[in-house]
């Protein structure tokens, strides 16, 4: 299927035992375009951390702030904003609604179970459990694509702490996408990409970089306890995750090589610390950016994500996070310029979504905000459904909250007509006072009702073969969950879409711009960049204000 690959793995694994110890001195070069787009996606990281932590940025946000162009008004124009849809978007330009990616997880009827977004069952994993992952599921390319298509000896390459991540960024023809195990604590990758674990990797895992002992307790960065105080109120907030791990030092629990260990890792920026050894490792044995041939790169950094559920974006242990992620972008950036040359990289950074403050934060300042249960939606129109149709009707086949799936097959064997069904869904949903609206897949089809602003959202979010037949819109400022504390995402709502977007790199002009945009932009305007065609498909167009006037 793709003749060369174990070939070209082979030739990785072999130059990278030779890289680990040279490492060619970059020189300046005649082509001018770039030999590497490094891009970096952050995980559940709202745009206003930019701003609220900007004094403390030492490391390599402080960098992009000075010398790239930040776009302030970005936001995702698709509801479901979950990790998955995010992820799909940022390097493709392409909404949900085309390439597929409506959610982390949908209901197959045929299947009669969960589908993961990245889940193929064609492939099979390499060194980890569970199912095997690629982009089997996405619909579309990536900019990755487009770069080999234009140049075949182009690499591309994707690795995060989430498959999804890892994979949804780096595109159906990457050379290769990485991502944590947490059953091992070992970084994997599957068939899609390899017959077999290269080298490199291999040989990265047997060193247990995860089982150093410096990653069993988190502490604070700065020794200042009234500095935190100030950028992030109290850590003692009852709110935060289990209402008892509330406040520093938090000790990761159990030990290596115990699957819960390796998870709880992840609630640390020691998560990130350790993607990024392993990232510089890939690129090593890619030999990214050591030629005029442009590669790519995409890291996305997902402790943030952990973090910022557990604790909320207003927690000192989100910045205490944000502190140590701009140390180890730093790094990055220090080791990228050593290795390739910044002038000869072009980075971008974003996030696949924002984050809703905690409801209990919310509320002290007077905003109606409250946690929700899914029983609360579901308790209804189970009550509803078996008081019209009689009960053990079965007519719900799934529901993932907050939206539910149908058992098209009940409704017929029942004589039932659908429309009826969902109509005393609806009515269920909407006397529970917590949901703003509901929508039916006939309504996502059809013309947008009048002075319904969440309407292009939801049908930006919807991709007919694997959305649910009800989809439920909760209000503004709930927060569904069946957790007693933390915080999330993945409404239509503002606060889940706002997410900051930054390049910096030759030709690009430095400096903040205010007008709004959208993640769909960022990938042909990388292309631009590049000057490689790139059609805008769901973009909004492309960031000219930045390109730098030649
Ligand atoms: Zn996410």
């Amino acid at each position: 299927m793709r003749p060369g690959r174990l070939a070209g793995a082979l030739l990785s694994a072999a130059a990278a035992v030779l890289a680990l110890r040279a490492w060619p001195a970059h020189e300046a070069s005649g082509s001018g375009r770039p030999r590497l787009i490094l891009f970096l996606s952050i995980d559940q990281m709202r745009y206003d951390y930019l701003t609220r932590f900007a004094p403390l940025f030492k490391g390599g946000f402080k960098r992009l702030l000075d010398d790239g162009a930040v776009f302030s008004n970005a936001l995702y124009r698709h509801a479901d904003t979950e990790t998955g849809p995010g992820h799909s978007v940022l390097l493709s330009g392409r909404s949900p609604w085309h390439s597929g990616i409506v959610a982390n997880t949908w209901y197959d009827a045929v299947l009669k179970r969960d589908v993961n977004v990245v889940e193929d069952p064609a492939v099979s994993p390499i060194g980890g459990s569970g199912y095997g992952a690629s982009p089997a599921n996405f619909v579309g390319f990536t900019l990755g694509d487009m770069l080999k298509k234009r140049n075949p000896a182009a690499r591309v390459v994707g690795i995060s702490l989430k498959d999804r991540a890892a994979i949804l960024m780096a595109g159906p023809r990457a050379d290769a996408a990485y991502w944590f195990d947490t059953s091992r604590g070992s970084f994997v990758t599957s068939t899609y990409y390899v017959r077999e674990a290269p080298r490199w990797l291999a040989e990265w895992n047997a060193r247990r970089l995860p089982d150093a002992p410096q990653f069993r307790q988190w502490t604070r960065l700065l020794p200042d306890p009234g500095l935190y105080e100030r950028y992030a109120g109290p850590d003692d907030v009852k709110a935060e995750w289990d209402g008892v791990d509330t406040v520093f030092p938090h000790l990761v629990r159990e030990a290596p090589p115990s699957a819960k260990f390796y998870d709880d890792l992840r609630r640390t920026p020691f998560g990130d610390e350790i993607l990024l050894e392993a990232a510089l490792e890939a690129m090593t044995a890619h030999q990214l950016g050591a030629d005029d041939d442009t590669d790519l790169l995409a890291i996305g950094f997902s402790s943030t994500d952990v973090i910022g559920h557990t604790y909320g974006p207003e927690s000192q242990e989100v910045l205490d996070e944000y502190l140590r992620l701009d140390l180890t972008l730093g790094r990055l950036f220090d080791e990228v310029d050593r290795r390739v040359g910044l002038d000869r990289v072009v980075i971008g950074l974003s996030a696949d979504h924002g984050a809703m403050p905690l409801v209990e934060t919310l509320q002290a300042r007077g905003v109606a905000a409250r946690r929700v249960q899914p029983r609360e939606l579901l308790d209804p129109v189970t009550r509803a459904l078996d008081g019209r149709f009689g009960p053990a009707n079965g007519l719900v086949a799934r529901f993932l909250p907050p939206d539910f799936y149908l058992d098209l097959e009940a409704i017929a064997r029942l004589g039932l007509l659908r429309r009826d069904v969902e109509e005393v869904a609806r009515q269920a949903l909407m006397e529970t006072g917590i949901v703003e609206r509901v929508y039916m897949q006939e309504d996502l089809l059809g013309d947008p009702p009048p002075g319904d602003a969440s309407f292009a959202l939801m049908r930006r979010a919807f991709y007919q073969p694997r959305s649910p037949h009800i989809t439920v819109l909760l209000k503004q400022w709930e927060y569904l969950s069946e957790r007693p504390g933390g915080t999330g995402h993945g409404t239509a709502w503002e606060y889940d879409r706002h997410v900051p977007i930054l390049f910096m790199g030759p030709g690009v002009r430095p400096g903040t711009y205010a007008g709004a945009c959208v993640p769909e932009d960022i990938a042909p305007s990388l292309a631009a960049l590049l000057r490689l065609e790139y059609p805008l498909q769901d973009a909004g167009g492309v960031l000219t204000d930045m390109l730098r006037a030649e």
